[in-house]
């Protein structure tokens, strides 16, 4: 997208799922998520360095509830988040 700001959808799981009752979790991620090309800096929190305290706390949530973040997270930002280790 020309502005940056990233492409979001809804969609229907039911309430009793894993991801159903990680839904509010997977809002408040996905909201915390950096725009496209500034992968250090949340569009909403502006005294934190990005991953900020809400996108971690989002996260924690979403993995206690036995669901993978790779599959929630824009590929672009995973360097950010799990490093390549180094093989030298
Ligand atoms: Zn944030």
């Amino acid at each position: 997208m020309s502005d940056g700001k990233r492409g979001t959808l809804a969609t229907i799981v039911a309430q009793d799922s894993a991801l159903g009752q990680a839904a509010s979790a997977v809002d408040q991620l996905s909201a915390h998520l950096p725009v496209a090309g500034r992968p250090a800096a949340c569009p909403l929190c502006r005294a934190y360095p990005w991953p900020c305290p809400r996108f971690v706390d989002a996260a924690a949530r979403i993995h206690a509830a036995g669901i993978g973040l790779h599959e929630l997270i824009p590929v672009d930002l995973h360097p950010a988040l799990w490093p390549e280790p180094d093989h030298r």
